[in-house]
């Protein structure tokens, strides 16, 4: 049973869309009739249990740190009211990239998606959809959602940022693995191969962080606590929060 699944003893069966909703569940009713497959209770849980997170002393959570977000959630203010943390976006991800926010990254933002690529990458579902993000298409209150003519090169999620100090190109092991993996040619080798971020050209797809073998070499670079290359999300001025203290290479 996946995470935040209720047992079957307490699912509730999904309202039926035609049925009779006047009365005093008009407002959830009158929601559920233009969401299709979202139970009355999915959605009293995700609200109900952030507001009772609150009343429960969860303020020390409060606020939200700046998270990478899947494509068409980069207006966090649009994001968290109209997100109703239904994990129709988790669930469909063909590349399983999509994951809940958790409260440690603040109640505003618990549960909403959020994009981990230790796995595999986000590449606007090219090979499964075409290049139209199948998250945006199954969200149904456009938490998710893309301007008109939106493109995976432009639409930015975050910034790779690069760590010299355990990066295995700069311990003179040879590794080119991101460069290789760097679908719009956003990483620069040097004269001695070693790897480097154009951050003008990353969109923060997360396919260098993927395939970083940082961490199975980790007798080799002992002190990572993370892969050489990981995405950082930006702030509302385009800044990478929670990056590298002196920051990452750059070309
Ligand atoms: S665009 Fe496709 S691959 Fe990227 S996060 Fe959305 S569903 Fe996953
Ligand atoms: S540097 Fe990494 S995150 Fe940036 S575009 Fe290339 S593969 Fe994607
Ligand atoms: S894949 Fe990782 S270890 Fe290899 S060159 Fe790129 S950042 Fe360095």
């Amino acid at each position: 049973m996946k995470e935040n699944e209720l047992p079957d003893k307490e699912k509730e069966p999904e309202i039926d869309q035609g049925m009779d909703t006047s009365g005093g569940d008009s407002a959830i009713s009158s929601k559920n009739q233009s969401v299709e497959g979202i139970t009355r209770r999915s959605l009293v849980t995700g609200v109900g249990g952030t507001v009772a997170l609150c009343a429960l002393g969860g303020v020390r959570f409060a606020g939200t740190t700046p998270l990478v977000r899947p494509p068409g959630g980069q207006d966090f203010e649009r994001l968290t009211a109209a997100c109703i943390r239904c994990e129709k976006c988790v669930e469909v991800c063909p590349r399983h990239v999509v994951k809940p926010a958790h409260i440690e990254h603040g109640i505003l933002g618990m549960r909403t998606p959020t994009l981990n690529f230790d796995r595999d990458w986000c590449n606007w579902c090219e090979e499964e959809n075409n290049g139209h993000p199948l998250c945006v298409e199954v969200c149904p209150t456009e938490a998710l959602s893309l301007p008109e003519g939106a493109e995976q090169e432009t639409t930015i999620l975050g910034i790779a940022e690069l760590d010299s100090s355990v990066c295995l190109a700069y311990l003179d092991l040879s590794c080119r693995f991101c460069y290789d993996a760097c679908p719009f040619e956003a990483i620069h080798l040097d004269e001695n191969h070693r790897p480097s971020i154009i951050t003008e050209k990353c969109n923060g797809c997360g396919a260098c962080e993927a395939v970083c073998v940082v961490f199975e070499n980790a007798s080799i670079s002992a002190d990572a606590k993370e892969r050489a290359v990981m995405i950082r999300a930006l702030d509302e001025d385009g800044k990478i929060v929670n990056g590298l203290p002196g920051g990452g290479m750059t070309s």
